[in-house]
């Protein structure tokens, strides 16, 4: 007799129009299955003797090669999957991700803000708001999000926003922030929930923000935010982390890569010598 089972980071799922899917929650990654992978996977709950000569062999195979892979491991009969891995199909077409403002707040005041930071132009959302809204990207079947403001990490319940998340089984693929609160303790925070999602950080050029401020007392405060994004770039480069959340784009150039902006050069990680 051999039973399997899902590891506990996979999660089973489907949307309209693609309603075979397999999810690893760790990496928000989806992977769209086939018919006969989708019947051999669902075997794979631990209460199916896989081992049986009713079970086709080509089914058999498959559930080889997931235990290969790493997909699926040996179990116990009866260790079944847990609630959160059973397979749900979601009443809505499939999101790749969600691109999320949770605040309107920023601790920098940049003329060139759409957002208008830091007096939150468009409200700024309560805390009961924000979990609803992690309730109803659950339910449309949102596997992946990214954060952004504002200053995404000015809100007193970042991490309460990032533990909703995951408990939902949302991935977060990106934090876009200025860098200035990206210190140690939050990385540490994200590596202890087993997450490393990539950091965009904006970072302007010395001088850009000259030209953009609307008075002197701005130039001398966005001049701030220069070097201010400086620790945030530092502590990822000191931290022995996942290379995804050690590459530093200017958000300028991830859009536009053939954009040649004086103001917005590549930034990976490296040091000015300003
Ligand atoms: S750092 Fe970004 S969000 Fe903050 S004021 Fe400047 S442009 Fe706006």
């Amino acid at each position: 007799m051999m039973f399997c089972r899902l590891k506990d980071n996979f999660l089973l799922r489907g949307w309209e129009r693609l309603p075979y899917a397999l999810v690893n929650s760790q990496t928000g990654g989806v992977s769209f299955l086939n018919a006969e992978t989708w019947d051999a996977l669902t075997l794979c709950d631990g209460t199916v003797d896989v081992s049986l000569p009713v079970i086709p062999a080509k089914i058999r195979s498959i559930i080889a090669e997931a235990e290969r892979q790493g997909l699926i491991e040996k179990c116990e009969s009866g260790h079944g999957l847990t609630e959160i891995q059973k397979y749900r199909k979601y009443p809505a077409r499939y999101i790749k991700q969600a691109h999320w403002s949770i605040t309107g707040r920023c601790n920098y005041r940049c003329k060139h803000c759409f957002m208008s930071a830091p007096s939150a132009k468009f409200g700024e959302m309560t805390h009961a708001q924000i979990m609803d809204i992690v309730n109803q990207l659950a339910d449309c079947g949102v596997m992946n999000v990214s954060l952004t403001g504002g200053e995404p990490l000015i809100r007193d319940d970042f991490m309460e926003i990032v533990d909703a998340l995951l408990e939902c089984g949302i991935h977060i693929r990106t934090i876009y922030s200025n860098g200035a609160l990206v210190n140690e303790k939050l990385l540490r925070e994200l590596d202890a929930r087993n997450i490393h999602p990539e950091f965009n950080m904006s970072y302007d050029g010395k001088g850009w923000h000259g030209r953009t401020a609307r008075r002197k007392a701005l130039v001398t405060r966005n001049q701030r935010s220069r070097r201010g994004s400086r620790p945030g770039i530092c502590t990822l480069q000191g931290l022995r982390l996942p290379n995804r959340s050690r590459d530093v784009h200017s958000p300028a150039q991830q859009t536009h890569p053939q954009r040649k902006h004086p103001a917005h050069g590549q930034l990976r990680c490296q040091k000015r010598k300003d």
